[in-house]
Parts: C-alpha cells; structure tokens; sequence
C-alpha cells in the first residue's frame, strides 16, 4: 500500500494554517524535573526529522512548576503549543485534550518522564509511511517494577482479547496514530478512556514495534495504585461485558457447589450422624462465598457508577487556558 499524503500538507475549511506533517502529544503532570532534558532531546530529533513537527504538550493540572516551564518552552519555540487543563483529568484525558489541539497528519504520543526515548519517533513515522494507520509498540527491558509488568501483562492480554486486536502492551504510550484515527477517536469522545485500546478497535491497519524503554529521569510513577486500579477498570469495563459475566458464572458455579455441599452433610448426617467439629470448615466456606459476593457487589457497583458518570455527561477535560504562537485562546471546554 503506498505511504498516504503526510508530507503533503492539506489544509481543511477554516484552517488559517496548514497542516504540519506530525504532531506529537505529551501529557504532562507534575514533570517539572523532565521537562528540560525531554525538551533537548525533543528539539534534537524534529530538528533530524525528514519533516516538520508541532509539539502539544497538555499540562493536567500540575501543582509543580510544570505550567510556568512549558509556557517558557513555548514562548521560545513557535512549534510548541501549550493546553493548560483546568485540574487533573488523568493521562488519558489529557492527551485526548491533546488530540484535539493537534493539527498534524500523524499524532504521536510520548509520556513526559523519558521513559519512553523520544528518538524512537523516526521509526514509529517509517511505519506510518509503510501504510499502517496506528502504530502501537512494546517495551523491551521494561524497566517497572516486577508486580506492575504482571498486572499490565495480564491486562494487555485481556484487553487485547475483548478488542479483538492484538496487542501485546496496552501501557506502553509512545504510538503513532493517523488523521483519520485521532478525528474517529475524538468523536467517540468517551469518559472512562484508554487510547490504545479506542485506537486498535478503530484502526483498520495496525501494526505492533518493539521500543526500548528507560528508567524515570525523575521521581516515581504518577500512578499510584488506586489511580492504576482506575485505569485497569477503564479498559475492561469499556471494552467488554465479560467481568461481570464472568462474576454471574462465578455466582452459579458456588451456588451449585454449595448444593452439593449441602447435599453431602445431609448424607453424611444420616451415615454417621451429627457431626461435632467441623465449625472452622464451615467459616472457611463461608468466607469464600462472602468474598465473591463482596467482589460481585462491587463490581456491579463498578458498572453502575460509570453509567452514572456517562449519564451526567461531565466533559472527560476542562481546557483552562491554551498557549500557542498564532492566538492566546482561553477558557475553552470539553
Ligand atoms: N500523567 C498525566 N496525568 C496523570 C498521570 C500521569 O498527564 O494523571 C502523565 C505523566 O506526566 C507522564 C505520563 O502521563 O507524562 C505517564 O505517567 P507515568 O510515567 O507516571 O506512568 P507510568 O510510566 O508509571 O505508566
Ligand atoms: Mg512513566
């Protein structure tokens, strides 16, 4: 399949600009210690990319001096264009904020902290010339802690299951996405999102690059657990049924072991009569069930609080204010 029209810049009905060939999103939170080094690195290869690239980074909320960095960033650099969210909506939020802004042919997306080396772009962009519409990728040597590379490893598999695409590091977040992709995924517009995942079940040719992956440059994971927990939830809740129908089986499956426990005790009642011990059994038993039950509650639970959140309709981010060359906008939402 031939390369499409990236070098060609098009420009659509209301567009003052055109279009630069690439744009590339970073969500930024709380990455003030970074974002000198990732802007040196960044500046080094657009400057080697065989054509031209704007650079979006979306502040989520940052309580650290993050905002006042990138707005001293872009007052120096007319391809960098600064989206500063109202409060923090969450990687995911924030770089569909990102896609929003960005103007590009082919959207790429970075993480803020190094982790992902921002000189792997040129060969996310060979890709995308190839004629693959999302460029997805994996991180060799991850360098994570062992208990998160399980969990997203398990997820990944699951995701990529419900999907129906293969993909084998959901996480990993430095991928290339064309027009089409970005405009498709804008318009689904979803609350609980995870953009690898909209982008493969979207994507009509994807293909799938191994990437090395770095240590932090500075400070820990912006997850913390209960943030990764969130996540994991977006991604299987928004994809499939199949968590909670698992838990309906479940329910059925202990139903009908309990049957036939019982079934067992009326025997063995009238073989040997009552039994004296055996009370510690019956907590261990019961605490099994009382377990599921609890984890179905809470996963109906789960269902019902994201259908309350979709029926509010509270947009996913709140734009406070956008910092770009041409025109100061501001106070624009989602
Ligand atoms: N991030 C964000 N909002 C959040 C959490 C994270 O914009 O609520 C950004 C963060 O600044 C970084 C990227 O998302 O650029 C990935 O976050 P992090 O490195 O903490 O995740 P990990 O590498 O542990 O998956
Ligand atoms: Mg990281």
């Amino acid at each position: 399949m031939p390369p499409e029209t990236t070098s060609v810049p098009r420009s659509s009905a209301g567009e003052e600009r055109t279009r630069p060939p690439v744009s590339i999103v970073i969500p930024v939170f709380n990455e003030s210690a970074a974002l000198g080094r990732l802007n040196v690195r960044l500046g080094r290869v657009r400057q080697e990319l065989d054509r031209s690239a704007e650079v979006i980074y979306v502040d989520d909320g940052s309580t650290d001096r993050s905002l006042e960095e990138l707005r001293v960033i872009q007052a120096r650099d007319s391809g960098v264009t600064v989206v500063a969210l109202a409060r923090n909506a969450g990687q995911h939020a924030a770089v569909l904020a990102g896609f929003a802004h960005a103007r590009g042919e082919v959207v790429i997306t970075l993480d803020a902290d190094l982790q992902n080396p921002p000189e792997e772009i040129p060969r996310l962009l060979a890709e995308i010339d190839a004629g693959y519409d999302v460029v997805g990728t994996r991180r060799e040597g991850r360098t994570d802690p062992f208990l998160r590379r399980t969990i997203s490893a398990a997820i990944s598999r699951l995701a990529s299951r419900a999907v129906g695409v293969p993909m084998t590091d959901c996480g990993s977040m430095l991928r290339a996405y064309r027009r089409p992709v970005v405009d498709e995924i804008l318009q689904l517009a979803e609350r609980a999102l995870f953009i690898p995942a909209l982008a493969a079940w979207v994507a009509r040719r994807p293909t799938e690059i191994p990437i090395r992956h770095e240590p932090r440059v500075a400070g820990r994971s912006r997850y913390s657990p209960l943030r990764f927990m969130r996540l994991g939830f977006d991604l299987m809740t928004g994809f499939s049924l199949v968590p909670i129908q698992l838990v309906s089986l479940a329910g059925l499956g202990v139903s009908l072991l309990g049957i036939a426990f019982g079934c067992y005790l009326l025997v063995r009642r009238l073989v040997l009569g009552p039994e004296s011990e055996g009370l510690f059994t019956l907590f261990a038993i019961l605490f099994v069930f009382l377990g599921i039950l609890i984890f179905a509650v809470g996963l109906v639970g789960e269902y019902v609080g994201r259908i309350y959140i979709e029926v509010r309709r509270r947009p996913p981010y709140v734009v406070r204010a956008v910092y770009r060359d041409d025109a100061e906008e501001s106070c624009g939402s989602s």
